[in-house]
């Protein structure tokens, strides 16, 4: 069984660097302008989230790369010194732990994040992005549906079956939900991101907890016996 972790809002929480570093990175590149009121942010990709805030800004995006780049030091620049803190969600690092090392599963990582910002992420909330056999970050596809064939497509690679029924998605928006079930997958959504309990129900999460604090519990229920 292949178990897709998604990274903001499920694992952690940046106390705002991420907002912040794409903020900073924006006004350095296209000028003061940029901004990201109005745009929606939370489950989405994040060279989209860069697209749509330089179209509502009235910037013209001049290079994906650069600004990828540019986000990236300043997400840095903000962990690094402090000033923004990337910490673990309640009973995340028990999970991935256990999902990663306890020999029955396939950890991977399944995000909007570009892979050299959420690794970032997930080295300052104390998660090792090794732990993570399979990764699809958003470099990986245009959609999230897509970096859900991306993921099944590596656990094949590696001998797995590839088989969308096999996999779960762990996140904490109907974007999450929505892209497991154009697999197939079951959803386990978790409402420590800025969604609440009853969106990730009307959304048709196969099972919405309100943290990944029960151990048992959700290891209980991926192997079914809890449904
Ligand atoms: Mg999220």
């Amino acid at each position: 069984m292949l178990v897709l972790f998604d990274i903001d809002g499920t694992l952690l929480q940046t106390g705002g660097a991420g907002v912040s570093g794409f903020l900073q990175a924006g006004k350095h590149l296209y000028g003061e302008e940029f901004s990201l009121d109005g745009i929606v942010l939370a489950g989405r990709l994040d060279p989209a989230i860069h697209r749509d805030a330089a179209k509502a800004s009235g910037v013209q995006v001049s290079d994906n790369d650069r600004f990828r780049e540019e986000y990236t030091r300043r997400l840095k620049e903000l962990l690094d010194s402090g000033a923004r803190r990337s910490e673990p969600l309640p009973g995340a690092r028990a999970f991935v732990d256990h999902i990663a090392h306890s020999g029955e599963y396939i950890c991977g990582v399944l995000t909007g994040n570009w892979s050299n910002s959420g690794r970032l992420k997930l080295q300052a909330a104390g998660i090792d992005p090794e732990d993570f056999a399979v990764q699809a970050w958003a470099e990986d596809a245009d959609t999230r549906p897509g970096l859900v064939e991306v993921a099944l497509q590596r656990w094949r690679d590696m001998g797995g079956t590839g088989d969308g029924a096999q996999a779960i998605i762990v996140g904490d928006t109907p974007h999450d939900v929505r892209c497991g079930q154009a697999h197939g997958c079951r959803t386990l959504a978790v409402a420590t991101g800025p969604v609440l309990r009853y969106e990730l129900e009307a959304a048709g999460a196969d099972r919405v907890v309100d943290d990944l604090e029960d151990l048992a519990d959700l290891i209980g229920w991926l192997e079914g016996s809890n449904l």
